[in-house]
């Protein structure tokens, strides 16, 4: 917890104990009677630790084509020498030039495999890696890919990567602040980088020729995000980003997840999501009482205090969503307290 969520979590406590004390001295140890009207209806999505015996189902525009299992991965052609790799939840790219190939991420889920897909169309050697970030979910397979690439990546991952001092992440040999260009014959790759969101080094990677924007761990097209927008290192940061991605002019979308490629629609739908969280979670922080309904006997508790208030704010987020998205976006159920969770706490701190 920040210094100032500790601050405001004691002026919180402060100014909700007198009363709570009042009701303690008159002598009763069970909640007003008010109480039970300050805490919503259970929503019908099981929460954060409450087993989920059986899921929502996946529609089916949320799939991508199948993975051969022979392979472990799903080649796809993004058009003049740029190829999405995709076990069908990590996604990767390379791109083809006259006289080699560069890789962008290497997924350790199959890494091992990415040289394989890249023999399906040129027998030229992996000379480039472009990291998108640090995260070893999407980089920790860059040895499998072999060689001495030249990698490249921003400077934040630079100073993160050897923090980690990872051997299966080897230190990117090129790095930048906020723009870079990699010519590798007629081929372009255009490197950005837009401040801290999902995290910090983490680029934009676009194909002009091609009309294609890789961007990782911010829009999951077809699918709810993972959890806490993502595991977000700023949530405000990552409202920024894909308001971005939603204005930029790009023809396809590779979001480093999930099966398939994106579409402005799919950023579209998922912008309005991230909208409807922020007010549903602003809403039930209005109208939320912090500490109404706390047993007195926990009023001198400012941590159950807030336990409790942040479970009944989570809990009106929920039901908020749930009539307009339960269906609209796959595994809605599994990661909407952790979306609410997440929003109502940035909306309190950042
Ligand atoms: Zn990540």
């Amino acid at each position: 917890m920040s210094a100032r969520a500790f601050t405001l979590a004691l002026l919180l406590a402060a100014w909700t104990v007198p009363g709570t004390t009042r009701a303690q001295a008159g002598g009763s140890a069970s909640p007003p009677a008010a109480a039970e009207a300050a805490y919503p209806p259970a929503p019908s999505i099981p929460a954060i630790g409450v087993p989920n015996t059986r899921y929502l189902d996946v529609p089916a525009s949320a799939l991508g084509p199948a993975v051969d299992p022979a392979k472990g991965y799903r080649l796809q052609d993004l058009g003049r020498g740029l190829y999405m790799v995709t076990d069908n939840v990590y996604q990767s790219m390379f791109l083809v030039y006259d006289r080699g190939v560069v890789v962008i991420d290497a997924p350790p889920s199959y890494a091992s495999r990415i040289p394989q897909a890249i023999a399906e169309v040129t027998s030229r050697p992996i000379t480039h890696v472009v990291y998108s970030h640090s995260h070893t979910d999407h980089i920790g397979g860059t040895r499998a890919l072999g060689g001495h690439p030249v990698i490249i990546a921003q400077q934040e991952t630079l100073r993160l990567l050897e923090r980690a001092a990872d051997s299966s992440r080897p230190l990117p040999t090129v790095t930048f602040a906020d723009r870079y260009t990699l010519r590798v014959g007629t081929q372009v790759l255009e490197l950005s980088y837009h401040g801290d969101a999902h995290e910090p080094g983490n680029i934009f990677i676009y194909a002009p020729a091609q009309q294609v924007l890789m961007a990782v761990d911010l829009v999951f097209p077809g699918w709810m995000m993972w959890r806490r927008f993502a595991v977000a290192h700023d949530i405000p940061g990552v409202f920024a980003q894909v308001e971005r991605i939603r204005k930029m002019p790009w023809r396809t979308f590779v979001g480093g997840h999930v099966a398939r490629t994106g579409t402005h629609a799919d950023v579209d739908v998922q912008a309005e999501f991230m909208g409807d969280v922020r007010r549903a979670a602003a809403a039930a922080l209005a109208a939320t009482k912090p500490g109404e309904g706390l047993d007195p006997r926990d009023a001198a508790n400012p941590w159950a205090l807030f336990d409790d208030y942040i479970d009944r704010v989570a809990a009106k987020c929920v039901n908020a969503l749930v009539p307009a998205w339960s269906t609209r976006l796959a595994a809605f159920d599994v990661y909407v307290w952790d979306q609410c969770y997440a929003m109502e706490q940035s909306l309190r701190i950042d």
